[in-house]
């Protein structure tokens, strides 16, 4: 007999292990089904996010851009520091230092919640049986009343670049976070959010880097005022970025990698130490389900689910990456407490209009809700109000004062729409306006809450105040 449980996850990643944690807080009885090993030959929990995704890459920018101050952006405040040097491999070692505590700690979360982690390959099958190949081979199959499959997604190949992290030429994400040496020059294909995260690494710690994007449009996703400034402002601190520019070849060299590419202009040809693919991500659906469990995908392979992330077999779910919408830890991770609340019996609901979104360069970009170019299609009427971090006292203390708050406000009902940010601490900030949407706020309960002085707030404030023209420490045109 199969031994049985109330739940069976599928991944263990921030959406998995985040659902398994909130069903075993509600009593159920459960286990995790995870086949990570990680770069030290280790089982592992945490997934993309915390293995080789959010984690090491917000380390890795942390410490470039700690470098990078040191060396170029102090001088400003009258410190001069002499004999700035990069240790490589104690940078690297910090962050596989990091990426353990907290594999390690979601094990430790997963004893502490009697959740059991059942370490091998996992395989829906037909009446909710889930197959697990172990790291050994051996096949075992157990049974749940419900499965929840959360196997997340990986990075998409293309013909032109095939990748190869052993050898370490042309690589993807994970290659991309574990050079030992600051390659002279690095290619980048796709100017998405990984592509420029990786970029602004390894340029702060010194690499050259020329990034091409096939599609005219810098990050389409964001507001594209917000967008344009961004582009100027990488461009100003030395990333060579070709909009058009489509990869159609690369060849292996002894120099590094010759990359071919089309633009308006024609043909051309670079010639790049490293190449980083970074053209997008792709749901990791190929062996989840056995034909005759009769599981029904969507496009591009993704698993079809409802807006309360169930599939259409019933008691089975899927979260995270592997379905539709951003692919972001935090929505996965809320998409698994939803599912294990209405498999508990509750109510389980998740806002999708309210989800962050985050690019961690420097200046960092973060948004919530609509962006204008959006409410234009959708002919929504609104009002824009917008404050630039240049008259932001504590930004100028900082000495990151580039950027600026932008607010989208209901032109009849004042209602918040959207938060568009390019600045210091963009992530933290747009939280007050993930919060405020949240609750249905408007432009105006933001200008009537108080903020302390002198914050990079104040410029969240200044932006509601001027939605109605009203801005105190700006001229309202
Ligand atoms: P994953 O994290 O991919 O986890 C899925 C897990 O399932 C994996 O551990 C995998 O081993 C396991 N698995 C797959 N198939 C099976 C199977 N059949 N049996 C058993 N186990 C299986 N998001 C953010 O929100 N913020 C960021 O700053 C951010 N930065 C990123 C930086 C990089 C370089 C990358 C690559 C991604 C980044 N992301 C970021 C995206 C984020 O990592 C993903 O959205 C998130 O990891 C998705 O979580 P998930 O649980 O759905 O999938
Ligand atoms: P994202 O999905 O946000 O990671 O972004 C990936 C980016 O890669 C998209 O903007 C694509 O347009 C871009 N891209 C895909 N294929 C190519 C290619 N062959 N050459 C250049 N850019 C590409």
């Amino acid at each position: 007999m199969a031994k049985t449980y109330d739940v069976v996850v599928i991944g263990g990643g921030p959406a998995g292990y985040v659902a398994a944690i909130r069903c075993a807080q509600l009593g159920l009885e459960t286990a995790c089904v995870e086949k990570w090993i990680n770069f030290k030959g280790d089982p592992a929990l945490g997934g993309t996010c915390l293995n080789v995704g959010c984690i090491p890459s917000k380390t890795l920018l942390e410490s470039s851009e700690q470098y990078h101050h040191i060396k170029d952006g102090i001088a400003n405040h009258g410190i001069h520091v002499e004999g700035v040097r990069l240790d490589l491999d104690q940078m690297m070692a910090r962050k596989e230092d990091i990426v353990l505590q907290l594999t390690n700690g979601i094990s430790a979360l997963f004893k502490a919640n009697g959740v059991e982690w059942l370490q091998g390959h996992g395989k829906l099958l037909a009446n909710r049986q889930v197959e697990i190949t172990g790291h050994d081979g051996v096949v075992d199959v157990v049974s749940a009343d419900n499965v929840i499959i959360a196997t997340g997604s990986r990075p998409i190949d293309i013909g032109a670049a095939p990748v190869d992290n052993a050898e370490g030429l042309i690589v993807d994400s994970t290659g991309a976070l574990d050079f030992r040496q600051v390659p002279a020059t690095l290619g980048v294909i796709g100017a998405g959010v990984i592509g420029l995260e990786l970029g602004s690494v390894w340029s702060r710690l010194g690499s050259k880097v020329i990034v091409l994007e096939a599609v005219e449009d810098f990050l389409s996703l964001v507001d594209q005022q917000i967008a344009r400034d961004a582009l100027r402002q990488f461009r100003k601190q030395g990333m060579d970025i070709h909009m058009g520019a489509r990869v159609i070849a690369t060849r292996k060299t002894a120099n590094g990698v010759e990359v071919h590419f089309k633009d308006k202009d024609g043909d051309h040809e670079i010639m790049v130490e490293k190449l980083l693919v970074s053209v997008g991500r792709r749901p990791n659906t190929d062996d989840v389900a056995a034909p005759e469990s009769g599981l029904l995908f969507g496009e591009r392979g993704y698993i079809h689910v409802d807006e309360h992330c169930a599939t259409n077999l019933p008691g089975v779910y899927a979260v995270g990456d592997v379905v539709r919408g951003p692919m972001l830890a935090h929505k996965g991770s809320e998409e698994g407490v939803m599912v294990a609340e209405i498999i508990a019996g509750q109510p389980g609901h998740l806002n999708y209009d309210t989800i962050p979104w985050v690019i961690y360069t420097s200046p960092e970009i973060a948004w919530v809700g609509k962006t204008e170019q959006a409410l234009k299609a959708e002919g929504i009427p609104y009002k824009i109000g917008s404050f630039p971090f240049s008259a932001n006292g504590r930004a100028k203390a900082m000495d990151h004062a580039n950027g600026m708050v932008k607010l989208l406000a209901h032109a009849e009902t004042d209602t918040l729409l959207g938060c568009h940010i390019i600045g210091p601490f963009a992530s933290e900030l747009v939280q007050e306006a993930v919060l405020a949407m949240e609750f249905n706020a408007s432009s105006e309960d933001l200008a009537r809450t108080i903020h302390g002085h002198p914050t990079l707030y104040e410029a969240m404030h200044e932006a509601a105040l001027s939605v109605h023209g009203r801005a105190l420490h700006k001229i309202n045109t």
